[in-house]
């Protein structure tokens, strides 16, 4: 077997982490905020905290903004997951 940093990851993620399917889900109501000059941390932590912990999403986050909050435009793949 490998070794899991996928796991190892998972472990020191934070507690508030919506994880990346509620993090997509959300992603474009949260950039347009932020695009917007929102406080889109104070009112998504869940999602600020799982942008913080995963790189995709947060280019997501980024990729999502820059174009403008354009929906669905997400590329890469998630690295967190959390059990439902
Ligand atoms: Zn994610």
């Amino acid at each position: 077997m490998n070794d899991w940093p996928a796991l190892d990851h998972f472990l020191r993620t934070d507690p508030r982490d919506v994880g990346c399917d509620q993090a997509m889900e959300m992603l474009h109501v949260y950039a347009e905020l932020v695009a917007a000059g929102g406080p889109a941390e104070q009112r998504y932590p869940g999602i600020a905290a799982h942008l913080r912990a995963c790189g995709p999403c947060e280019r997501g986050l980024r990729g999502t903004a820059g174009r403008g909050a354009r929906r669905g435009g997400l590329t890469g793949t998630c690295s967190v997951r959390r059990p439902h």
